[in-house]
């Protein structure tokens, strides 16, 4: 748990966030170049395992623009404001997810 007053402290958990997610994405996906067809069932295993990884990488992007964007609400002072309705968003909220750009009731509206 983050405490969203401590900005110093918000501010390296985001930026240990952002370093964590980089390094996953820097890694390379196996590619249909390095695979082997040992039987069909191995191929759609692999096959299921790369759609896999890719939509879990679909994930840490934009999670990571959602980090980068947080450290710059910190920056410019805006850290902890909706994007949406410019109130505070909670504090449980951002104790949870420090990289939250709105607040819940704005979250739930746009889901
Ligand atoms: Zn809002």
């Amino acid at each position: 748990m983050t405490d969203p007053r401590d900005l110093d402290g918000v501010r390296a958990t985001l930026q240990a966030e952002a370093i964590r997610l980089r390094a996953e994405l820097g890694e390379p996906i196996e590619g249909p170049g390095q695979m082997t067809y040992g039987s069909q069932a191995a191929a759609a295993t692999h096959v299921f395992e790369q759609q896999r990884d890719l939509a879990l990488r679909d994930r840490e992007r934009a999670q990571l623009r959602q980090v980068e964007e947080a450290l710059e609400r910190l920056a410019t002072g805006t850290f902890g404001t909706c994007r949406s309705c410019g109130q505070p968003i909670a504090e449980e909220r951002l104790a949870a997810i420090p990289w939250a750009a709105t607040c819940i009731e704005c979250a739930r509206a746009a889901r």
